[in-house]
This record gives C-alpha cells, sequence and structure tokens, in this order.
C-alpha cells in the first residue's frame, strides 16, 4: 500500500507558495511536512507569517506551522521551490547537494544544460538529463525546473503544431498582477493602465521555449530551430496570463485540422492516470469573446490551457489567443505535476506502508 509522500515548500510565504499549499494540502500523494522561508518569516506561524492572498484560507493545521529558515537539514527529501529568484539558485543547489530532490519554479537553473526544465505533457521524456545531472554536479539529490509562466502556456499551445513543421511565432502577452508576486507592482502603475515592461519575461519566452519544443539527443536537448518573438505587458487582471500568438508553419493545414490537433494533444499525465493532470490539456472555446481572464482561468483546476479566435493571418499563416493561470498551471500547480510525473516515471521512490 502506498504511503503519502512528505514533501517541504521553499519560499512558501510567496504568492506561489500559498498556491503550493493549496495544491499540496488536498494531495493524495504528498503530505506537505514543511515550510521554508527568509529569516525574516523564521520562527513565525505560517498563519502569521503568509501575507495570505488567496479567496479559500489555508487550512488550520498548516497555518499552525512553524516557517523555518530555508536551510537543509529538517526538510523533506523532495521540496518544491518557490523563492525569489534573488536568493534561489544558490540554495537550490545547497538542497540539491544535500540530498533534495528540488522541484522549482525560478528561473535560476531553467536553462542549465543538465537541468530538465518540463511540461509533462510536451517534454516528459527531458527527465533523462537528470543522469547527466548526477553524473557531472555528484549531488546525491537533483534540480527540475517548471518554465516561466507565460512560457508554458506558449509551449503547451505550440507543442501539438510541430507536427506540422514550426517555423516562427510572434507572441504578445497580457499578463495578470499576481504574475509579479506580492505586493508586486504598484496601484498607480496598474490601475487602469498597460505597462508594456516586465524585466527579462520576453528573453525567457524567446529562449525556454526553444529548449522545451526541443529534442533528446543522447545525454543533452537540441533547441527546436522554431523562431519566437515577444513583447510582454502587465494589465490590470488579478490572475491569468492571456496571449495573441500568431504562427508559421512548414505545411499548410487547414483551419479545422490545426483546431484537431490542439483538441487531440496529451501526454504521459494523461497516460499515467496523474492525480492534477487535465483529461485534455488544452480545451478549445468557440464562443467569439473567449478565452477572458475573468470566466475562464480557473476551469479543470486552472490546470488546463483555453484557446479561442484560431483564424487565418495575413502575416504569418494563423493566429490565435491563449490563456493560462499563472500561478497555477503557471506554477505551483505545474511543479506539482512535474513531481508526480517523478514518482510515475520512478525518480522519486514512494514510501511503503508496513
Ligand atoms: P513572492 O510573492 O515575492 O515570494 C517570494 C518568496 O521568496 C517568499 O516566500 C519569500 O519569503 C521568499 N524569500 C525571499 N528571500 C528569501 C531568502 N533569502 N531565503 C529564503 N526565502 C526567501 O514571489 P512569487 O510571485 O511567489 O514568485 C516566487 C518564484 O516563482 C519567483 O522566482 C518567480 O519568478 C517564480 N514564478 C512566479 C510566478 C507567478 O505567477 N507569480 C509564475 C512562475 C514563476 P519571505 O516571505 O520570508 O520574504
Amino acid at each position: 500500500m502506498r504511503r503519502r509522500i512528505d514533501v517541504g515548500v521553499l519560499g512558501a510565504t510567496g504568492m506561489v507558495g500559498q498556491q503550493f499549499v493549496l495544491q499540496l494540502a488536498k494531495h493524495p500523494w504528498f503530505r506537505l511536512a514543511w515550510l521554508g522561508a527568509s529569516e525574516r518569516s523564521a520562527g513565525q506561524a505560517y498563519g502569521e507569517a503568509a501575507p495570505w492572498r488567496l479567496p479559500v484560507p489555508p487550512p488550520r493545521e498548516i497555518a499552525e506551522m512553524r516557517v523555518e529558515a530555508a536551510q537543509p537539514g529538517n526538510a523533506p527529501e523532495l521540496v518544491f521551490s518557490a523563492m525569489d529568484a534573488a536568493v534561489a539558485g544558490g540554495i537550490e543547489q545547497a538542497f540539491a547537494k544535500a540530498g533534495h530532490v528540488v522541484v522549482s519554479n525560478s528561473r535560476n537553473h531553467r536553462m542549465d544544460a543538465d537541468v530538465p526544465l518540463l511540461i509533462p505533457e510536451v517534454n516528459g521524456d527531458h527527465i533523462s538529463l537528470l543522469s547527466r545531472q548526477r553524473a557531472l554536479r555528484g549531488w546525491a539529490g537533483a534540480i527540475v525546473t517548471n518554465p516561466n509562466c507565460s512560457t508554458v502556456f506558449l509551449s503547451m499551445a505550440l507543442a501539438p503544431l510541430r507536427t506540422f513543421g514550426l517555423k516562427s511565432v510572434m507572441v504578445t502577452t497580457l499578463q495578470a498582477l499576481s504574475g509579479a508576486g506580492y505586493p508586486g507592482v504598484a496601484s498607480l502603475d496598474a490601475v487602469g493602465n498597460v505597462v508594456p515592461f516586465i524585466d527579462g519575461e520576453e528573453t525567457k519566452i524567446e529562449t525556454e521555449t526553444k529548449k522545451i519544443l526541443g529534442a533528446l539527443a543522447g545525454d543533452h536537448i537540441e533547441p527546436h530551430p522554431v523562431a519566437v518573438s515577444a513583447q510582454t505587458t502587465r494589465v490590470p487582471v488579478v490572475n491569468g496570463h492571456t496571449e495573441s500568438i500568431a504562427v508559421a508553419l512548414e505545411s499548410a493545414p487547414s483551419i479545422d485540422e490545426v483546431r484537431e490537433a490542439f483538441l487531440r494533444f496529451n501526454g504521459p499525465p494523461q497516460r499515467h492516470g496523474l492525480p492534477t493532470a487535465p483529461l485534455q490539456p488544452l480545451v478549445y472555446l468557440h464562443e467569439q469573446n473567449r478565452p477572458q481572464p475573468r470566466l475562464d482561468v480557473d476551469r479543470e483546476h486552472g490546470m488546463i490551457v483555453s484557446i479561442g479566435r484560431l483564424r487565418t493571418c495575413p502575416v504569418l499563416g494563423y493566429k490565435f489567443i491563449a490563456l493560462g493561470h499563472n500561478t497555477v498551471r503557471g506554477a505551483a500547480g505545474a511543479a506539482v505535476l512535474n513531481a508526480e510525473l517523478l514518482v510515475a516515471e520512478g525518480v522519486l521512490a514512494v514510501p511503503v506502508e508496513r
């Protein structure tokens, strides 16, 4: 019989950390047993340390847990990381060296050649980079990452189009305020406004997407040759990044064939029946004015990408709109799904009830 696996969260007090707490509180495989954050929060009860911003409160037993400093030692083998990128790099390495499997949201190690940058439906096979990581770094543990939030939605939408020969992509994002953490963007900048700059975001989308869509070749990833051009904006939406996407393809599928490719798309999470995997990762909305963050961001517990308005583009060939939940499928939910895949593929040992 399978026992639940103890897990910890680094950066548990932040926007993504709070989403981890909710995702893990009810998880059938994982038991939230440890919370870590900065020295500012260490020693306090979680309920006092976390500036809670989600509509559902944290369970009482978690609100009463003590937050610890982000040092390896007391944490379980599996830790999720949602730490500020300014500190995440070194702390995650220290945890991996000490034997922890770190499933991270932070940008620090995403583009390292021996670190899987995973979206389980798109590139689950990239997990095998972990053997190279072990050989190169000699860590008892490991680091696995998920992409930047906007990159998750773009890559999921593009993955089924690889079969038509992806040539080039132009994407403009309209990103929610919760993507900037808490307190994030000043209210005077955010309300009734659009800010056409998010530091570092365009580069992340343009580089991470090619690694994710790339092919495993022996012990490394050959980046996908697609050319990606991104423009990113911050808009006064609470949750949900919307993306306006245009693509050029080598073959000339009909609009119906492209829509069918979105609808048929699935991968290892669906085959394994992972606990938080949506049945259908890409959902197509036929109404002319959808998807919208307010109406569609929480569909399937925030774990899908909603697509709509697929039509021909006179410049690149095809264009459409995609929407995803940035702190769920774009962050905490993405990492939890990665950890479920590590368990299903035997990378993480499952404790057995005696
Ligand atoms: P946030 O709300 O600012 O939270 C940052 C977290 O990092 C807090 O728990 C904070 O703890 C902790 N932290 C800060 N300094 C630390 C230190 N020296 N040692 C240990 N912990 C420290 O940020 P967020 O939006 O949740 O983002 C967290 C990470 O996920 C970032 O790397 C971000 O780029 C990435 N991410 C965010 C999103 C999103 O939609 N928000 C999506 C994808 C990826 P204290 O409370 O104790 O300061």
